[in-house]
């Protein structure tokens, strides 16, 4: 999988740096043996140098590495019996990697070690994150109780949205979100991406006037980091078009759109994308070539019912005057003729 150069060169620096960091830690505890235990110290010197002259022996094929292993037995034996005298393991020798496999390199003989993959990934959710909200958008906070009327049919779409993340790969189908503002479909969509996104692939997500913005950029600047945001878009694991023909629809962007799409669908890499125009409306906007192409190959998933941004903004409307009635009716209750301070009279306020 190819990953921006950019999350690679975050990725090696996050390695070197632990890499640093446990060769440091190290260090000091070398240090502190120097003073409180030297002869721990002197004998795994004496290890490292006839573990060298081992390696020369078999190099050059000489007959005293019997000899020199036995040294190394009984040198292993001392050590040990120092360590557990010192109440201390040989590990604490050892620099403490976070990846004792590669120590910390982000390569074993040359290739990647899952370690670097497993950084990458999180590189590539925290850069979801960063353009967008996916970490508030989740299965789990999406609120059933607003779909009033369709509140069925939700349900199961929002069962398929878990399943799809759930089993996603590079065979899952191409999904259309349609249906009016409001009503869930980028929150559903960030779900599935972050879920996607987490399990260790490339998912990119761009609102549509941005993503046609960025690409005509890249295609007519031919800079290197606009050269590659485009062809990370068109290769992903996963892309999210949010809010599809809310951008300027010309020539330029029908050719794009078409490009994009149908690369996508002949390499064979899933897309989402979320829209506010029905089927017939994608034909009345796009070009027939555009719009037969998602007809033809994406499964269209309806989002219905009333807005939910709206009902949530009456619901915050109704609270503000819930509270500020009861605050009004409190002052009414405990307000005094004349504006006279009760305490005045010296009596008690209850
Ligand atoms: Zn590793």
């Amino acid at each position: 999988m190819r990953y921006p150069k950019k999350l690679e060169q975050h990725a090696d620096a996050i390695l070197s740096s632990r890499r640093r960091e446990a060769i440091r830690e190290q260090e000091e505890v070398q240090n502190w043996l120097r003073t409180t235990h030297p002869a721990i110290l002197g004998c795994q010197n004496k290890l490292s140098r006839l573990l060298a002259r081992l390696g020369i022996a078999k190099i050059r094929r000489s007959s005293c590495d019997k000899e020199i292993e036995a040294q190394i037995d009984a040198t292993r034996k001392e050590l040990h019996d120092l360590m557990t005298d010192a109440q201390m393991s040989e590990d604490d020798l050892l620099p403490k990697y976070t990846c004792p496999e590669c120590q910390d390199r982000g390569y074993i003989d040359g290739r990647p070690c899952p370690c670097r993959q497993t950084i990458l990934n999180r590189l590539v959710y925290e850069q979801l994150c960063d353009v967008s909200p996916a970490q508030s958008c989740s299965f789990d906070n999406f609120d059933l109780h607003y779909y009033v009327d369709h509140r069925q049919d939700m349900a199961k779409t929002l069962k398929s949205c878990e399943r799809y993340a759930k089993d996603f790969s590079k065979n899952s189908k191409n999904l259309l979100f349609y249906g009016d503002p409001g009503l869930g479909k980028t929150h559903l969509s960030l779900a599935i991406a972050g879920e996607v996104a987490r399990s260790g692939h490339l998912v990119m997500y761009a609102s549509a006037p941005h993503l046609m913005a960025q690409l005509e950029d890249a295609k007519f600047r031919q800079s290197e980091a606009g050269m590659e945001y485009r062809e990370i878009i068109y290769g992903c694991d996963l892309l999210v078009i949010d809010d599809l023909g809310a951008e300027l629809v010309t020539r330029y962007t029908q050719s794009e759109v078409y490009d994009l799409i149908n690369t996508r669908l002949n390499i064979g890499i899933p897309t989402i994308i979320n829209t506010n125009l029905t089927m017939n409306g994608i034909y009345k906007l796009y070009t027939n070539r555009v719009a037969s192409r998602i007809a033809g190959t994406y499964t269209e998933v309806q989002f219905q019912g009333r807005d939910i941004r709206l009902q949530k903004r009456v619901e915050e409307m109704e609270a503000h005057e819930q509270k500020a009635q009861t605050s009004h009716i409190w002052r009414a209750a405990t307000s005094y003729p004349c504006g006279k301070n009760p305490q005045d009279d010296g009596r008690a306020v209850m």
